[in-house]
């Protein structure tokens, strides 16, 4: 343990998440700036050097080298861990860089994993895929049944891996009954935390050991940065993961972390009001003539709805997909031709596969997000050639409902 620290902000022991989401980080500099300032420098400067070599074998907590320690870094650090309500966190440079520091900082050849089947794709890939080629397995199981998760528990698995609500069928997985699972087992719990952010969902209350985020999407809020995190103990954080970073070196830039730091500040009335519009569009599709299923875990039609209001403070999340009617009529041709027709009629919503935005985004998961997957995995996966995914963003809802009423009501007509 170092004995000079880095001091905190002084802030009241009892202060809320939206208070810390604007005041948690560092105490000003001499300068007195109100806005968190921004730390572009690679290394910094030690005032002789003994102190030096303290700070470099740990013997004093101070600002050495951006690859693993930035003042700009560590108030966006500080403030995800408030928010996240655990004890450290670690940025990364993308949210991808944060599931890779996870699992190799964790585990080793011979560990195990078991993970949901409806994970973003790329963390199929590096689970599945590349740490396979280090000798860590992966059993891939459903998002929903909890009784798979437990079968699928072996001696050397070390690791519980869940996204929820999951893209693009926003299905809920049960954070508790996953953490009792892994702790039954001696096993840690990680959850994607995406799609919910700690705004509506803080899976440690519910027994998660770890989070992973990806910062490109709501945490920053504008589509601006890639970034990414991971929030927990310091006992693994600051223990293991730390020392990983350094040599390692997937670290976050302090002009990212600087977007971030400030995208937190809104995050909470950013996703209060997209998962509202998300919610109004989602009941306003649902009885469109020309749509055959809607997919919000705020409707009441949603299989695990009730889960859902419990799990995510009462709110869907800004993440709706639908599916455009053609597949009885016509078949999957005609079902993407439908969904393309409604997409394409859109003037307002951006098509792109990102989410995570204050400007709505529009996608075909089946030929984006999705196409690499041959039609038989995608039909596993549910997602079929007429369903469109949308995130929905700041705009008003009303305009929303006549950007995709366009293209819907030519199909109903
Ligand atoms: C985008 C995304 C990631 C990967 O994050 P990047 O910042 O793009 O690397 C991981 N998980 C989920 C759920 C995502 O949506």
């Amino acid at each position: 343990m170092s004995e000079k620290k880095i001091p905190r902000r002084e802030l009241p022991a009892d202060a809320r998440i939206e208070t810390l989401a604007v005041r948690e980080g560092l105490p000003a500099t001499p300068w007195g700036e109100n806005s968190e300032a921004l730390f572009l420098t690679s290394s910094f400067v030690h005032p002789d050097a003994a102190t030096a070599a303290a700070r470099f074998a740990n013997e004093e907590e101070a600002f050495v080298y951006s690859r693993f320690t930035n003042p700009t870094v560590m108030m966006m650090e500080r403030r995800l861990a408030a928010l996240e309500g655990t004890q450290s966190c670690i940025a990364t440079s993308s949210g991808m860089g944060a599931i890779l520091l996870l699992v190799m900082g964790l585990l080793r050849a011979g560990d195990h994993i078991v993970c949901s089947r409806s994970v973003f794709g790329s963390t199929i890939k590096l689970l599945g895929g590349e740490f396979a080629k280090f000798g860590v397995e992966t059993t891939f199981v459903s998002q929903t049944d909890v009784q798979e998760w437990r079968r699928a528990v072996r001696p050397s698995t070390r690791l519980l891996f869940a996204e929820t609500p999951s893209n693009p069928l926003t299905e809920v997985c049960d954070i508790a009954a996953l953490a009792d699972i892994a702790h039954g087992a001696g096993a840690l719990l990680a959850v994607d935390n995406c799609f919910c952010t700690p705004a509506l969902q803080q899976p440690v209350k519910l027994g998660a050991d770890l989070i992973v985020h990806s910062g490109t999407k709501y945490l920053d809020g504008q589509g601006r940065v890639i970034a990414g995190a991971v929030c927990g103990p310091t006992s693994i954080i600051d223990d293991k993961l730390v020392p990983l970073m350094r040599s390692a070196g997937i670290c976050l830039s302090p002009f990212n972390a600087w977007v971030v730091l400030k995208g937190l500040e809104t995050l909470s009335i950013r996703m209060q009001a997209q998962s509202e519009r998300a919610l109004a569009l989602a009941r306003w599709l649902e009885q469109h003539p020309a749509v055959e299923r809607v997919y919000h875990p705020g409707l009441a039609s949603h299989p695990q709805h009730e889960l859902a209001m419990r799990q995510q403070s009462g709110c869907g999340g800004a993440v709706v997909s639908f599916i455009v009617k053609g597949q009885t009529a016509g078949g999957a041709d005609l079902a993407r031709r439908h969904a393309f027709q409604v997409i394409d009629a859109t003037r307002i919503c951006s098509i792109t596969a990102n989410l995570g935005d204050t400007k709505t985004t529009i996608t075909h998961p089946a030929s984006t997000s999705h196409g690499r997957l041959t039609e038989d995995q995608r039909l596993a996966a549910g997602i079929t050639q007429g369903m469109i995914r949308v995130a929905v963003g700041l705009e008003h809802v009303e305009d929303l409902k006549a950007d995709l009423a366009r293209g819907l009501d030519a199909i109903a007509a």
